[in-house]
């Protein structure tokens, strides 16, 4: 079982009731905010779990580690939680780290761990509803999203709320993919549009977005030329639950026509 460490929020303007409604989980350090600042600045007090959290006990040198400015693993996680602990400042999110090691340090941890770490926050903070990322590419996230997936399964979760992660669901049918997958897994996907928390799409969630992105540095260093037109652009979300066979086939149609690329507009500078 990993252990973790939980921060609390300092000092920023926010000024809404910070009764924390939702659980994000979010696989390395950053996911949550480049893919649901917006939805963490519109309900402050939220929770942040990141899965891939840990330190490697013998540091390590790697690529990413590398392009994103730092010369080993122990800087790199100590600057990368650093720079977590400033952008969930700016959304008035509090934090739950996972010690699990990113898996560019290692072997990833299997399936069945990942749900009874996941399981036991559940467990722990009955209270609050669970956004997952829908799983998309990096191998982290599809690792992660098999997590939750278990849990489902094994019926210790009946709904969540998922996200499509900035960037990886710039690959070219893959949300479309993932949302067949659960369709074919008896799962039902609503897409949830404007109505849903509209004050995600006011100025100010906006606003706080733009700076909690930025307090990324290392990591916006590391995505170089690629970054991240797409962090820009409208954050993705589909209510999961167990549905009867004709609503998950008529949420299958729907979501195969719209998953990929179907809103356009940017709403950052
Ligand atoms: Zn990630």
């Amino acid at each position: 079982m990993a252990s973790e460490s939980r921060e609390g929020r300092k000092g920023q303007a926010l000024t809404r009731p910070r009764t924390p409604r939702y659980l994000v989980v979010s696989p390395h350090l950053d996911d949550a905010v480049f893919s649901c600042a917006s939805l963490l600045a519109a309900r402050p007090g939220t929770i942040v779990c990141t899965i891939f959290a840990g330190t490697p006990k013998i540091p390590q040198r790697t690529g990413w580690d590398d392009a994103a400015g730092f010369v080993d693993s122990t800087q790199a996680m100590q600057g990368r939680l650093r720079e977590d602990k400033l952008a969930l400042d700016v959304c008035g999110a509090h934090a739950i780290r996972l010690d699990f090691l990113d898996g560019q340090y290692g072997p990833l941890p299997d399936a069945d761990t990942l749900a009874a770490a996941l399981g036991d926050e559940l467990e722990r903070l009955p209270d609050l509803e669970l956004v997952v990322p829908l799983g998309l590419r990096h191998p982290d996230h599809v690792r992660v999203a098999e997590a939750w997936g278990i849990l489902f399964r094994a019926r210790r979760l009946k709904s969540c709320v998922v996200y499509g992660e900035a960037i990886h669901r710039t690959a070219r049918g893959a949300a479309a993919a993932r949302l067949a997958e659960l369709g074919a897994a008896g799962l039902c996907a609503h897409s949830l549009d404007e109505t849903w928390l509209p004050e995600r799409l006011g100025a100010r969630a906006l606003d706080v977005k733009r700076r909690s992105v930025r307090a990324y540095a290392s990591q916006l260093r590391a995505f170089g030329e690629r970054l991240p037109a797409d962090i820009a652009k409208p954050e993705r979300y589909w209510r999961l639950g167990w549905a009867s066979t004709a609503s998950a086939l008529r949420a299958l149609r729907r979501n195969c026509a719209t998953a990929d690329g179907a809103r356009t507009r940017t709403h950052t500078a």
